[in-house]
């Protein structure tokens, strides 16, 4: 069997790397970081059933607490809004450094060798085609590469022209985001975990969780988060949180989000992408863990069915994702577009009039797409009539987040060049 190696131990590289160990092939893991590094300084919210779709074994229940509910809140701070998520969508909050620990341990329990310290700095490529990785520790070949690399992959942002991926992610598709968690007071607070739209008129969010321990603060912005945005960030979630004090007791760095509708192709012969490398976060609030790791079992799942690396063969790994996550989540581009795309005073018009309510939130929230039935539009037109062009985006938003969901699902069911040209076309034009 031709060996398989897996560039950068993102969370769905390191599920594919243990599943297609299982499966008995030769896999390798190549990271640029040391083991302990991995992992970001702070706790995640995801879906701990991907867990199980993956067959990894749940974590012991001392390391995860159900997520809590989120207070959406609105530039001018006059709306308030506690979306609640569909029963069936339960999200667990995780420090990212155990998630990360039982998933090295299952790529390592499955029989994947893990290589760390290694920079990679592109794929290798021979008569046109992926033969492996260049590294730091030198040329490595393989039958097969699968990029988990992360948003600015070294291996896809090199990949030859007649791969037809997309190298880079346009800004508007990055989210620059700073994280660190405060030491607080003692005391009680309403609202524990607020996400405030545009703060400071910024297009982004600021998020002030507050814990048993600390206030967790999350500065995300479209553009650089520059210091000055950061310190007026900081002074006014200060002056609304009175309970968080300066003293920085965890993080305190920035990291960059992907935040767009998945690739248009992620597969090439002997290449594919899994996680933030393919586009694969929810694009409205930035989650890809879940994402990644039930992306990697579909991958291992797809090449242990005949162990064919051809594009033939991985496009329908692209394929199966689309269906079971990504045609939901390319809807809620739209909506990522929409929140984006409006100005502060036209967000506090959409909430305080309700043309987006806390179902819209709630839905989007659980990554499902953005529902508008017939009864729902005229409730809206009326509330929104005063201030029709910002009615007109958000009737577009939800136009094109059904477009796109259901251009996604129309991803052709087999591969054949032209068809998925021609689709490829179709989608990136949506
Ligand atoms: C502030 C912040 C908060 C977030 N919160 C959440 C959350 O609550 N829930 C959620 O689901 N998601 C969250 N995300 C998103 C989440 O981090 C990603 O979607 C998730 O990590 C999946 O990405 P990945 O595993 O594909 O890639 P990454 O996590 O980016 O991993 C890529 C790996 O490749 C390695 N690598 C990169 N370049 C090289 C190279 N040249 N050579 C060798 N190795 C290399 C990196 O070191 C890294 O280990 C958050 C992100 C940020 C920044």
């Amino acid at each position: 069997m031709k060996k398989i190696l897996v560039a950068g131990a993102g969370h769905g590289g390191l599920v594919a790397a243990g599943c297609l160990a299982r499966a008995g092939y030769n896999v390798e893991v190549v990271e640029k970081l040391g083991r302990e590094e991995l992992g970001y300084d702070w706790t995640d919210i995801f879906e701990l059933s991907s867990f199980d779709f993956a067959g990894i074994p749940r974590p012991p229940e001392s390391e995860y607490t159900l997520k809590e509910q989120m207070t959406f809140i609105n530039p001018s701070r006059t709306v308030f809004l506690n979306p609640r998520k569909p029963a069936n969508h339960f999200e667990y909050k995780m420090e990212r450094k155990d998630i990360y620990k039982h998933l090295l341990r299952f790529a390592e329990d499955g029989g994947a060798i893990l290589r760390f310290g290694i920079n990679i700095d592109g794929p290798l490529v021979e008569n046109g085609k992926v033969s492996g990785i260049r590294t730091s520790a030198g040329d490595m070949r393989c039958g097969l590469v699968i990029d988990a690399c992360g948003l600015d992959s070294p291996v896809r942002s090199n990949l030859p022209e007649g791969y037809h991926i997309l190298k880079k992610f346009a800004e508007g598709q990055r989210f620059y985001t700073y994280r660190a968690f405060f030491a607080r007071k003692p005391g009680d607070v309403k609202y524990k975990y607020k996400i405030y739209f545009y703060h400071n008129g910024e297009a982004g969010i600021s998020w002030a969780a507050t814990e048993e321990k600390y206030i967790d603060i999350l500065i995300g912005r479209f553009t650089p988060v520059t210091q000055d945005i950061m310190d007026r960030a900081l002074e006014d979630l200060r002056e609304d949180n009175p309970l968080m004090t300066r003293e920085r007791i965890r993080g305190g760095y920035g990291a960059m989000i992907s935040v767009r509708k998945p690739l248009p192709l992620f597969v090439g012969n002997g290449y594919a992408a899994v996680g933030d490398s393919a586009g694969m976060t929810i694009p409205i609030i930035g989650s890809g863990i879940a994402n990644s790791i039930i992306a990697g079992k579909i991958l291992a799942d797809t090449v242990a069915k005949n162990g064919d690396f051809s594009i033939n063969n991985l496009w329908n790994y692209q394929k199966a994702y689309l269906d079971a996550r990504g045609a939901g989540h390319a809807g809620l581009d739209a909506m990522k577009e929409l929140l984006s795309g409006v100005r502060a005073k036209d967000m506090d018009f959409m909430m305080e009039r309700r043309i987006i309510t806390e179902k819209d939130l709630g839905r989007a929230g659980a990554g499902g797409e953005i529902r508008m039935p017939l009864s729902d539009i005229l409730g809206r037109a009326i509330r929104g009539l005063k201030n029709f062009p910002v009615l007109m985006k958000v009737a577009r938003a939800a136009g094109r987040s059904k477009k796109l969901t259901a251009a996604a699902l129309a991803a052709p069911r087999t591969y054949d060049a032209d068809a998925v040209s021609a689709w490829m076309d179709v989608y990136s034009r949506i």
